[in-house]
């Protein structure tokens, strides 16, 4: 097998989004090229609820998937499809927004709030597909533990383990925990891109070291060669899938192929014909 090397790495920049929710951008359209068919990386890491107890109040998605996880805190969410829940610690939120979908996504307090909310890109045949929504429990996380790695296979398989395979579009993710001094080979498929998320400590990715809260691109191969180091333990999230090579006009909530496709959505919005798919009573 050929690891994959660091190609790039990203720290991101702080910024406030939603009604004021302090969170860092990690990936954003500087990325889209690189990162194709991921969009954005938003990541979470809070002991102070007034950094995001403001939330993000009801808004419109079309054209991407939106893929929540907690390793710490809680968010309640409602949707124009009738879904209504709350993301506890270790459990993940798949939606994937197709035609349209109006959601929102409002932080509880809690001791320390950490996590991550990943863009997934649809295709141009999905874009305007029906909109899904699946809420990842625990039980639907299976948990492979290996050499004092332990990985929570959100979606995609390691090791005989198969995480949901949710949305219109494939992708894996997976939640390493590595002990001080542990290493693990992930499998990485051939022609996907593949970047990993340092959450929680300084990691080595291929030996070189990666500080915490960084992401990394990953360039060609077929595993992805993970440690931590020798005094530390890391928790590091790996993310994969296969590009789309497609057009991108991005305007905020709302990824399409065309400008012409994303003056549409908003006029649609305006009109009040943006959703197509509610709440089945
Ligand atoms: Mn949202």
């Amino acid at each position: 097998m050929a690891n994959r090397p660091v190609v790039k790495t990203v720290r991101g920049i702080r910024t406030i989004d939603g009604a004021g929710v302090r969170l860092t951008r990690v990936l954003s359209q500087r990325e889209t090229r690189d990162f194709d068919p991921f969009l954005m990386l938003d990541s979470f890491d809070s002991l102070n609820p007034s950094d995001y107890l403001a939330g993000f109040p009801m808004h419109p998605h079309r054209g991407i998937e939106t893929i929540t996880y907690l390793i710490a805190g809680r968010i309640a969410h409602e949707d124009s499809l009738g879904n209504k829940g709350e993301i506890l610690a270790g459990e993940s939120q798949w939606m994937s927004s197709g035609s349209g979908i109006l959601h929102e996504e409002m932080p509880k307090a809690s001791p320390r709030m950490l996590g991550f909310q990943l863009w997934l890109n649809l295709p141009a045949a999905e874009k305007m597909s029906e909109p899904t929504y699946l809420s990842i429990t625990r039980e639907m996380i299976p948990v492979v533990e290996q050499d004092g790695a332990k990985v929570h296979v959100i979606s995609g398989a390691f090791a005989g383990a198969k995480g949901v395979t949710p949305g219109h579009i494939q992708a894996a993710v997976m939640d390493v925990e590595l002990d001080a001094g542990a290493q693990l080979t992930l499998p990485a498929c051939t022609g996907d891109t593949c970047f990993v998320f340092t959450i929680l400590g300084d990691a080595l990715v291929d030996g070189n070291p990666l500080p915490e809260k960084t992401a990394a691109l990953l360039g060609e191969g077929d595993s992805v060669h993970l440690s931590a180091t020798a005094d530390a333990p890391a928790r590091v999230i790996f993310y994969g899938g296969r590009p789309l090579a497609e057009p991108i006009a991005w305007g905020g909530p709302i990824v399409m192929n065309t400008q012409q496709e994303l003056a549409f959505a908003f006029e649609e919005l305006e009109r009040g014909t943006f959703i197509k798919h509610k709440a089945k009573l």
